[in-house]
C-alpha cells in the first residue's frame, strides 16, 4: 500500500483516525496548530458505539480506568428532588458498555498520541499550522509553518478533522449552513465532592431549577457544572469569579468559595458541511458537523465519522475504487449527523432549556412515563446513546 494519508488537527478525530490508519500499515502524518496537547475538558461523555470502536484501537480500556462509569443519568427537579431516571443497564444486553463514560476528551488525546509515538513515532507534529492546501486529480499538496518556518507535504489523501472553524473546509468553499444557538454553554470543574453535599446526585444529571437549568457530569477527575446563559448577556461581569462563585453557592453552598479548576465558555452552533468529501479531501469532526453539547453527542459522532473514514481509505489504499466509497461516507455519517446527532440534541437542549415551569412539569412527567415503560426505556436509551445512530449509519448503502 502506498500513499500518505495527512490528517489536518490533532484533536480526539484527528488523533483517532491517524491510530486507525497507522494501524493498518498506512504512512500517516498528523498537522496540529497546537503546541501541545490542549488540556482542556471539553467533552466529558464517551457513548457505548464509540467505546466499542476504541477498544478496537485498545484505547477503552485505558479510557475507563481514567473515567468514571454512569450506568445511570437523570433529568431532576432541584427544589423537589422529582426526577427521570435512565438506566442503561436495561440495554445490556445491546452493548459490552452498558454505561455513559464521564472522562475528559484530553485523555483520549492523551492516549492516542502515546499509542502513535510509540507505533508510528514522528507522525504527530505539534506547533504545525496548515495555512493553505491544493489538490491534483493524484495527490494533496498543503502548506503550514512550524518553528516559524513555511513547509509544504504532499500525501494520497487528507482528513481535515481542524474543528469546527475549519480551514481546509474553508478553503475549499465547502457551505457550512445552519445556525449559532442563543445560549452560550458556561462550564465550570471543580475537586470539591459535590455528592457528599447534594442530595440524590448521579453521575451525569440534567438539573432545572426556579434560577435555571444546569448539567452536572462526575469524571474521574472533577465534578462538572454547565450552565447556558443568553448569548446576548455575555459581558465581563457574568464571567466574573464573584459571579460564578454565587452560581455554585446556590447549587451547593457547602463548597463556597469553589476551588475551580476550570471555567470556559463556548458558543453553541448547528451546522452542517454540505458534503463530506471534495476530491482527494475529507471532512470528519466538528470539521464537518456541529451540534448542541446537551447529550454528549459531538465528540462520539467525530470518532465515529473517524472509524468509517478510514476504514474506506484503508480499501481505496489497496486498490477500491474511491469516488464510490467516499460518496458513501458522505452518505453515511451526514445522515448521522443531520437525522440523528443534531436533532436529538436539538431536542434535549429545547427540553432542558424550557423555561416555562408548566412545560417542565409536563417534560418531565413525558420522560417518567418513559422510563415507566420497559419497551420506551430502552428505546430511548438506544437513540440517547447513538447505538441507533451507529447502526442506521452502518447500514446506508
Ligand atoms: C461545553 C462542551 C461540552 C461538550 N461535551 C461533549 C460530550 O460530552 N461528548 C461529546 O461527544 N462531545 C462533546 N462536545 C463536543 C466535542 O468537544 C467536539 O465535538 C470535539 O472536540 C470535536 O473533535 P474534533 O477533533 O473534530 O475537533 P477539535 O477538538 O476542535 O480539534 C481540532 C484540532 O484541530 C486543530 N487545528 C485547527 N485549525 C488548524 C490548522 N489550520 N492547522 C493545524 N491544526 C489545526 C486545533 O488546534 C484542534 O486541536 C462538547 C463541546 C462543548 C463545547
Amino acid at each position: 500500500m502506498d500513499g500518505r494519508v495527512i490528517i489536518v488537527g490533532g484533536g480526539p478525530v484527528g488523533l483517532v483516525a491517524a491510530l486507525k490508519l497507522a494501524r493498518a500499515g498506512v504512512s500517516v502524518t498528523v498537522l496540529e496548530r497546537a503546541t501541545e496537547m490542549h488540556a482542556e475538558p471539553r467533552a466529558s461523555t464517551f457513548h457505548a458505539p464509540t467505546l466499542e470502536l476504541l477498544d478496537t484501537l485498545g484505547l477503552t480500556e485505558k479510557l475507563i480506568a481514567l473515567g468514571r462509569a454512569a450506568p445511570q443519568w437523570q433529568y431532576r427537579v432541584f427544589e423537589t428532588g422529582d426526577a427521570a431516571v435512565f438506566d442503561m443497564t436495561l440495554i445490556a444486553d445491546e452493548t459490552r458498555y452498558p454505561f455513559r463514560l464521564q472522562c475528559e476528551q484530553f485523555n483520549l488525546v492523551k492516549v492516542a498520541v502515546e499509542a502513535l509515538n510509540r507505533e508510528a513515532p514522528g507522525a504527530v507534529i505539534f506547533g504545525a499550522e496548515v495555512t493553505d492546501i491544493s489538490q491534483t486529480a493524484d495527490e494533496v499538496r498543503v502548506t503550514f509553518t512550524h518553528d516559524g518556518h513555511t513547509q509544504s507535504l504532499n500525501g494520497a489523501w487528507l482528513i481535515a478533522a481542524d474543528g469546527a472553524a475549519s480551514a481546509v473546509r474553508t478553503k475549499l468553499g465547502i457551505s457550512f449552513e445552519g445556525s449559532t444557538y442563543p445560549q452560550v454553554s458556561f462550564t465550570v470543574g471543580t475537586t470539591f465532592p459535590l455528592h457528599e453535599h447534594m442530595n440524590g446526585l448521579l453521575g451525569v444529571n440534567y438539573f432545572w431549577s426556579d434560577f435555571g437549568p444546569w448539567g452536572q457530569f462526575r469524571t474521574g477527575l472533577m465534578w462538572r457544572v454547565g450552565w447556558s446563559p443568553p448569548l446576548d448577556s455575555i459581558n465581563e461581569d457574568i464571567l466574573s469569579d464573584d459571579v460564578v462563585q454565587a452560581k455554585l453557592a446556590k447549587i451547593c453552598p457547602a463548597g463556597a468559595p469553589y476551588d475551580l479548576i476550570t471555567a470556559r465558555l463556548y458558543r453553541t452552533h448547528r451546522r452542517i458541511a454540505g458534503t463530506f468529501t471534495q476530491g482527494r479531501i475529507a471532512l470528519a469532526g466538528d470539521a464537518a458537523h456541529l451540534n448542541s453539547p446537551t447529550g454528549g453527542f459531538g465528540m462520539n459522532g467525530g470518532v465515529q465519522d473517524a472509524f468509517n473514514l478510514t476504514g474506506k481509505l484503508v480499501e481505496i489504499l489497496n486498490g477500491a475504487k474511491a469516488e464510490p466509497l467516499l460518496d458513501r461516507y458522505t452518505r453515511q455519517r451526514r445522515s448521522a449527523a443531520v437525522d440523528d446527532i443534531q436533532s436529538t440534541s436539538d431536542t434535549n437542549y429545547r427540553r432542558h432549556r424550557e423555561k416555562d415551569p408548566a412545560k417542565r412539569l409536563e417534560a418531565l412527567k413525558d420522560l417518567q412515563a418513559i422510563t415507566a415503560d420497559r419497551d420506551r426505556h430502552r428505546a430511548y436509551l438506544l437513540d440517547n446513546a447513538l447505538i441507533n445512530s451507529y447502526r442506521r449509519s452502518e447500514a446506508i448503502p
